[in-house]
């Protein structure tokens, strides 16, 4: 099978492979994203393309985006972090490389990546669950990625579940992503800082008694050295998240939830104490099949191996 390429456009780096029909990075390039104009991106990303082409080639690209792609994968509707409304950037780019583009949402193609190469692989009905600052998601509904009517399916971290909760950036308050996100622990995280000093001995040794030096990772690491209190954290997080997934699974019905994300890193400490609040809160429980959870295999590249997959599959 031809390779193909993926790109990865984030908020702080441009990454950008060559990909194999097995879905292994064979070259891989990165830059910095440049300010936040759409034209110096397409420019970044063309260059970091012709880089690789010395190395290969490559009959398509597929890119993954943070925001809403239009039905068409042609057009960013909306981006959270970059200034782009409307913008057309598979044109932009397919002029500047001369071969087909398609673009998804990354979270979609993060999807789409571990669904063909990673933990789902042998499942046709999965949910991407992913851990971040926000909580991101995708759905493959019976082999296909979900996209919906307008391209913008699969929205989980936005799910309200708690009426009335925090004030989420999408607009609206108690959104998912305002409890089960890396923000949700580090916030919490931050709060027994400075609540119980007592309790969070471990959390101010690693930032310095200074609750806002706190990330996620610090919890984490105390969690896996034994803290009582960050393992109470990570698994507080866990019900959240396993809470959330059952109402997804009484639309979606998945086989398969793969946990993804840097908070996902935590393994064990964050998946157990999810699934068990995901079996407690699923309807008709004990009369139905459950759902297998995994942990994500392709780290920080789901995305981009995605799109380079999705690019090779809808290649005109
Ligand atoms: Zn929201």
């Amino acid at each position: 099978m031809t390779a193909t390429v993926g790109i990865d456009i984030g908020g702080t780096k441009i990454s950008a492979g060559i990909v194999d029909g097995e879905g292994h990075i064979v070259q891989q390039a990165r830059a910095d994203t440049p300010a936040t104009e759409p034209d110096a991106i397409v420019a970044t990303a063309s260059s970091l393309v012709r880089r690789l082409a010395a190395h290969g080639e490559f009959e398509a690209v597929g890119v993954a985006c943070a925001g809403m792609i239009d039905a068409e994968r042609s057009m960013v509707r909306f981006a959270p972090n970059i200034a782009w409304r409307d913008a057309p950037l598979r044109s932009m780019l397919e002029e500047q490389l001369n071969v087909p583009v398609v673009i998804e949402n990354d979270a979609n193609a993060a999807a789409w990546g571990e669904f063909l190469y990673g933990p789902a692989r042998d499942v046709a009905d999965m949910a991407l669950i992913t851990i971040g600052t926000g909580v991101g998601g995708g759905v493959v509904f019976d082999g296909e990625l979900m996209r919906g009517a307008y391209g913008i399916a699969g929205e989980l971290g936005h799910m309200r579940v708690v009426p009335g909760g925090h004030l989420c950036g999408c607009g609206n308050r108690g959104c998912w992503e305002q409890y089960a996100s890396g923000s949700a622990l580090v916030r919490d995280a931050r709060e027994v800082m400075r609540t119980a000093p007592g309790l969070a001995r471990t959390l101010n040794e690693l930032a310095g008694n200074d609750p806002e030096a706190l990330e996620g990772p610090h919890v984490t690491k105390a969690a896996k050295d034994g803290d009582p209190a960050s393992i109470e954290l990570l698994s507080d997080l866990g019900r959240w998240i396993g809470e959330g997934a059952a109402s997804i699974a009484a639309i979606i019905d998945p086989s398969m939830f793969v946990l993804g994300g840097g908070v996902a890193q935590a393994g064990d400490l964050l998946l157990e104490p999810a699934v068990a609040a995901f079996r407690r809160n699923l309807s008709g429980r004990g009369y139905r099949p459950e759902a297998t959870w995994a942990l994500a295999s392709l780290g920080n590249e789901a995305g981009l191996i995605g799109a380079a997959a999705l690019a090779r599959r809808e290649k005109r």
